[in-house]
C-alpha cells in the first residue's frame, strides 16, 4: 500500500488491460439519452430499458408524451418503478424544454461549449450533474466525466476524491483533474470496475490490477 495515487491515464492502461477500450458513440438522440437517464434513477439499467422501450411503443413522440396524462405514462414506464415520481418528471422536462426551445428536441446543445450545455440542462427540472453529463458524453460527444455511485465509491477508494465529497461535488473535481480526451474511457473504465471487481461490499482486491497502488486495498 502506498500514497503514491495512480493517474488517470495509469488508471487507464491498467484496466482496459482487462475490460477491452470503449468506443465514445451515441447510443440514443440527446432527448432520448435524457428521458433514458431520468428512467435510470434508483433502478437497473435493464428495468430502465425496459421502461423506455415500453414508453416508445405505447406513446411514439415526445409531443405525445408531453400531452398525455400522468397515469398513462406511469402505467407504461412500471417496469422502472417510481413510475409516479418519474413520470411528473418527464411531463415538467418535456414542457420546459418546448418552453424554452420551442420544439421538441436538444440536439442543438452540440453547439454549445461543455459549461454552457451543462448549464442549459442542469435548468431543466430535477436534472443534476450526473444527468446533465449522461446525457452530454453518450448524446453529445462532450467530455463530461458522469459520477454515478460506482464513479463515486471507486474514485473514493483510489484517493481520486477524498471521502467526505458527494457525489454531486465529484463532478467538478475529477473534471478537472481528468483531460477532456480521457474522461469517457476513464468513465467507461471505472464503472465497470466497480460493477465488477472494486465492489460496493466487498471489493476483490486479489484481483485487482490496481491493488499494489491503490490506498484502499485490502491485500
Ligand atoms: S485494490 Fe481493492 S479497493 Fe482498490 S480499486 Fe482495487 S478492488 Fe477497489
Amino acid at each position: 500500500m502506498t500514497d503514491d495515487h495512480l493517474s488517470p491515464q495509469e488508471i487507464i492502461q491498467e484496466l482496459s488491460a482487462i475490460y477491452g477500450t470503449f468506443k465514445q458513440e451515441p447510443r440514443y438522440n440527446a432527448l432520448d439519452e435524457l428521458i433514458f437517464t431520468v428512467l435510470t434513477q434508483h433502478t437497473s439499467d435493464l428495468n430502465a430499458e425496459k421502461a423506455f422501450d415500453r414508453l416508445r411503443q405505447t406513446i411514439p413522440t415526445w409531443e405525445e408524451v408531453m400531452v398525455t396524462d400522468q397515469q398513462t405514462i406511469a402505467a407504461a414506464i412500471y417496469h422502472g418503478g417510481m413510475s409516479n415520481q418519474k413520470s411528473k418528471r418527464i411531463k415538467d422536462i418535456l414542457a420546459d424544454i418546448l418552453q424554452r426551445h420551442g420544439k421538441l428536441e436538444i440536439e442543438f446543445l452540440r453547439e454549445y461549449s461543455i459549461e454552457e450545455a451543462r448549464t442549459w440542462l442542469m435548468d431543466l427540472p430535477g436534472v443534476g450533474p450526473k444527468t446533465a453529463a449522461v446525457v452530454m458524453a453518450f448524446a453529445l460527444g462532450m467530455p463530461a466525466f458522469p459520477v454515478d455511485t460506482h464513479i463515486h465509491r471507486v474514485s473514493k477508494r483510489l484517493g481520486l476524491i477524498e471521502e467526505k465529497t458527494t457525489a454531486d461535488a465529484a463532478h467538478p473535481i475529477l473534471e478537472s483533474k481528468v483531460a477532456p480526451d480521457l474522461r469517457f474511457q476513464l468513465h467507461m473504465q471505472l464503472i465497470t470496475h466497480g460493477r465488477q471487481i472494486c465492489k460496493a461490499r466487498r471489493p476483490l482486491c486479489a484481483d485487482c490490477p490496481l491493488s499494489s497502488r491503490c490506498p484502499s486495498s485490502t491485500v
